[in-house]
């Protein structure tokens, strides 16, 4: 997501670096430029409008023309810009005083409001919440059996219709709006401190659902209505975001499949065309692809400056606490680094999440994208099949690992002795930097290190 636009701009900006007066005509270009690359981004045009006018106003400013360099300015600005397009500051859950907080999703089918219910009710549960989930979605067939699932991969409990379903293919019948009051009386009584419900929607909005959807606000009263888009739709996310505004008076919006390859223009617009800020964003099909949404990060992202906060919260949520003491302990006792050790740390990294996801938010990651594409996960299933065809003995004395033993190793994984040699100098490579640290050298190009 956010790809090409984002090439598309640190190209245009890559013109201005370095200048030390900008000329009339220079911003009239870079303007063009971002005018453009908005545009073909999907942007809405009204949107695009007051992002281009913003900029050239403040960059024809003083602001520019005394600052020590003014392409720098320039790109300041049009972080700036972004940030406010994106809702400004970073808007959190209102909680309500006396919980449960009520939390309402809309949308349209599809656009990723269940996923998102398993996602959110996870994401609060780590926080300490003690959420409940609520389906209403009796249009959809399998929509409360979905709900259920990811209500236990969640480690959360659903509150769903009795009525039975006869088939999969069919929808369960009961009355939404009783569902959700009920559903919310429900956490009221055993004491969840919020509340998740889930809506049906339809492929395109519809008057018949966007009364439901108010019928059911209206019967709940709920603290937050939370929109979700599907960021692919392009252009229609704009209409449809503006119908559902006026249905439901959302309060914050999600957007969804920020993982897709689409040109983004649609999260870009919504925020700013409703007046309502982008809260969540979700980036994936699991429960942990799942972000509170920073406008100020996402602009860096956009704008190539990296996003260093989020890579830093996605490394802590996964990092494996255990691990990474034991790992710091043999390190304090200067114990050997061994094959096994090097497996975990693999390990440790995979864990992290999909690591080209991870290298995208890296300042200075656009550079190499094509290196990101060509990265391959499964480098790491196969070192992990090498390490595991070796014997005990081997990986944690791997110096006796000679040529027949490496062949035993090659046949036993699966791989070519090629690998085994390639990956045994990356295991020799690492065990040598970690001595290095050890000893208080720290790490290559890293000032100071361990005292
Ligand atoms: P609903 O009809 O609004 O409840 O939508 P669902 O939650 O059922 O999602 C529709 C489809 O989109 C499902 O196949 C989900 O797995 C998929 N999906 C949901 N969120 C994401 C996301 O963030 N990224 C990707 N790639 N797929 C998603």
């Amino acid at each position: 997501m956010f790809n090409s636009l984002s090439d598309r701009l640190t190209a245009t900006f890559k013109n201005l670096r370095g200048k030390g007066r900008l000329t009339e005509a220079d911003v009239d270009g870079t303007v063009r430029e971002i005018r453009r690359a908005l545009l073909d981004a999907d942007v809405a045009v009204p949107v695009v409008r007051e992002f281009t006018a913003h900029v050239k106003e403040r960059a024809l400013s003083e602001e520019v023309s005394q600052a020590l360099n003014p392409g720098q300015q320039v790109v300041k600005i049009v972080n700036d810009e972004l940030v406010r397009i994106l809702g400004g500051e970073t808007r959190r859950i209102n909680l309500a005083k006396n919980p449960p907080t009520v939390i309402m999703l809309a949308g349209l089918q599809g656009a990723g409001k269940t996923t998102l219910a398993g996602k959110l009710a996870k994401w609060l549960k780590g926080q300490g919440h003690t959420p409940l989930l609520v389906a209403c979605d009796l249009q959809r067939p399998n929509a409360v059996k979905q709900l259920q699932v990811n209500g236990e991969r969640a480690g959360v409990p659903v509150y769903a219709p009795h009525p039975g379903v006869s088939s999969e293919f069919e929808a369960p019948t009961g009355d939404p709006v009783v569902v959700a009051r009920n559903g919310v009386s429900e956490a009221r009584q055993k004491q969840h401190d919020i509340v998740i419900v889930d809506t049906a929607g339809r492929l395109g909005v519809d008057a018949d659902m966007m009364q439901q959807a108010a019928d059911i606000r209206a019967a709940i009263n709920p603290h937050e209505v939370l929109f979700v888009i599907d960021a692919m739709i392009g252009q229609d996310a704009v209409n449809t975001a503006q119908a559902f505004n006026d249905g439901v008076n959302f309060t914050g919006v999600v957007l969804s499949k920020l993982d897709g390859d689409a040109r983004g223009g649609a999260a870009l617009s919504v925020a700013s065309i409703t007046g309502k800020p982008v809260m969540f964003a979700s980036t994936g099909e699991n429960l942990d692809d799942f972000e509170v949404f920073h406008p100020d990060r996402m602009a860096s992202r956009i704008l190539d400056m990296g996003d260093i906060l989020t890579l830093i919260e996605q490394a802590e949520k996964s990092w494996d606490k255990d691990e990474a003491e034991r790992m710091a302990k043999k390190f304090v006792d200067q114990e050997d680094f061994t094959l096994e050790d090097f497996l975990a740390q693999m390990q440790q990294i995979r864990k992290m999440g999909s690591l080209k996801k991870m290298l995208t938010m890296m300042p200075g990651a656009q550079v190499s994208r094509q290196q990101l594409e060509q990265f391959d996960e499964r480098q790491i299933d196969r070192i992990e099949a090498i390490v595991r065809s070796m014997t005990p003995h081997e990986r944690r004395v791997p110096k006796i690992i000679n040529g027949s033993r490496r062949a035993r190793i090659a046949k036993g994984s699966g791989v070519h002795v090629s690998e085994v040699n390639s990956m045994l100098e990356r295991f020799t490579e690492a065990q040598k930097m970690m001595k290095r640290m050890a000893s208080g050298g720290g790490m290559p190009g890293m000032p100071g290190g361990r005292a």
